[in-house]
C-alpha cells in the first residue's frame, strides 16, 4: 500500500467501518471509549449504511473491515456484511466475541469472513475482565472454539497494559491450545481511553520489550504453529510514517464522517452530505495539507494531543 501516491488510487483499497461507538463492555485501554452508553445519537441508520456499502461496491474497494465499537451488536449489520460479501468483497471483523453464537458463527462461515480478530487480554477470566471490565472472557473463548470449529480461526488480539503485560506469553500460549491462526499485539496505542489513563495503564518502554521477548520465546519454545504477529512501532511512529506515505485506506466512522486514521481528528469527508467518491477525494487531498502535517509534528512534542484522536473535525485548509 506505501510506496505509490494516494493520486495513483482511484479508490481505497481498504474500508476501516465502524457501524456504532456503542460495546459492552468498557475496556480500560479502548482506543475509540467505546462502552455501553458510548453510542453516538448521530450514528448511520440502516438505510444510510445500505448506501455506503453500495457505494463501496461500486467503487470496486477490495477490502472491508469492521471494528469497535462492536459491530456484531449492531441490529442490521449481517445485512450490510451479507450484502458486501456478495459482491465479492473480503470481510474483516474485530469482535469482543461476545455476539458469535452458533448462528452467527454460521453466517460468518456462510460469508467466508476472511479474518476475525477477537481481543483477549488474559489467559484467565480475572486477568482478562480486569483490563476488560463488561466484557466476556467465556464468551470470546466460545466465540473463538466455534469460530475454528467451523475452519474459520480467529486471531487473537492483546492488548498490553501495566495490568496485564506478564500474562502475555501465556495468553499466547491458550490461544494456541484454542487453535487460533495468529496472535497479534504491539505497544498500547496513546488513544482513546489509553491516552487518558495514560500514566496509569501503560508499560514503560523496557517492560514492554522485555515482555515481546519472553513472548517470542514462548512461540519458540511451543514450537510454532500459531503466527505471531507483534506490530514494531507505537503511534507517534505510526503517524510519521503516515504523513509522509498515506495508505489508501479511509475510516469511516459511525455517523459517515471520514477520517484519516483513528489516531487523527480529521474528518474531511461526511457521507450524509458527499458520495464515497466525493469523500475519497477529500480525504486524498486532506493528506497534503500543512495543517494535518504541522498536527502531527505538534503530537511529537504533545502526546496528549492525542486525546483529540475520537474528535471530527472538519480542515479550515483545502488544497
Ligand atoms: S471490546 Fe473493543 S470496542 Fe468494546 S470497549 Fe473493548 S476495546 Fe472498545
Amino acid at each position: 500500500m506505501s510506496g505509490r501516491s494516494l493520486d495513483e488510487f482511484g479508490s481505497p483499497l481498504f474500508l476501516a467501518w465502524q457501524l456504532t461507538n456503542r460495546c459492552e463492555a468498557n475496556c480500560l485501554a479502548c482506543c475509540e471509549e467505546s462502552g455501553p452508553d458510548k453510542g453516538w445519537k448521530d450514528e448511520l441508520n440502516r438505510d444510510e449504511a445500505l448506501h455506503v456499502a453500495e457505494q463501496a461496491i461500486g467503487m470496486g474497494i477490495p477490502y472491508v473491515a469492521f471494528g469497535g465499537g462492536e459491530p456484531l451488536s449492531v441490529p442490521f449489520c449481517w445485512d450490510i456484511f451479507e450484502k458486501l460479501a456478495a459482491a465479492g468483497i473480503t470481510l474483516k471483523l474485530e469482535t469482543n466475541g461476545r455476539h458469535i453464537d452458533d448462528a452467527a458463527a454460521d453466517r460468518l462461515q456462510a460469508m467466508q469472513v476472511q479474518c476475525v480478530q477477537i481481543s483477549v487480554d488474559g489467559s484467565t477470566a480475572e486477568v482478562h475482565e480486569r483490563v476488560r471490565p463488561g466484557s466476556s472472557f467465556d464468551a470470546a473463548l466460545a466465540a473463538i472454539d466455534r469460530l475454528v470449529s467451523r475452519g474459520l480461526a480467529p486471531q487473537v488480539v492483546f492488548s498490553p497494559t501495566r495490568l496485564n503485560v506478564d500474562d502475555m506469553a501465556a495468553t499466547y500460549e491458550l490461544a494456541k491450545q484454542h487453535g487460533c491462526s495468529a496472535f497479534v499485539t504491539g505497544p498500547l496505542m496513546q488513544l482513546g481511553r489509553a491516552a487518558w489513563a495514560w500514566d496509569t495503564l501503560a508499560c514503560d518502554e523496557e517492560t514492554w520489550r522485555d515482555a515481546a521477548m519472553t513472548l517470542r520465546a514462548r512461540a519458540i519454545a511451543l514450537g510454532g504453529g500459531l503466527m505471531l504477529s507483534i506490530y514494531p512501532w507505537g503511534i507517534l511512529t505510526e503517524l510519521d510514517k503516515r504523513i509522509e506515505s498515506p495508505q489508501a485506506m479511509m475510516l469511516v466512522v459511525p455517523n459517515g464522517r471520514v477520517k484519516l486514521l483513528n489516531a487523527l481528528p480529521f474528518a474531511p469527508g461526511d457521507l450524509r452530505r458527499m458520495t464515497l467518491a466525493e469523500a475519497w477525494d477529500a480525504y486524498r487531498q486532506a493528506w497534503k495539507t500543512d495543517e494535518v502535517r504541522d498536527f502531527i509534528a505538534r503530537c511529537q512534542a504533545d502526546p496528549n494531543l492525542l486525546r483529540h484522536a475520537n474528535e471530527t473535525w472538519y480542515l479550515r485548509e483545502t488544497v
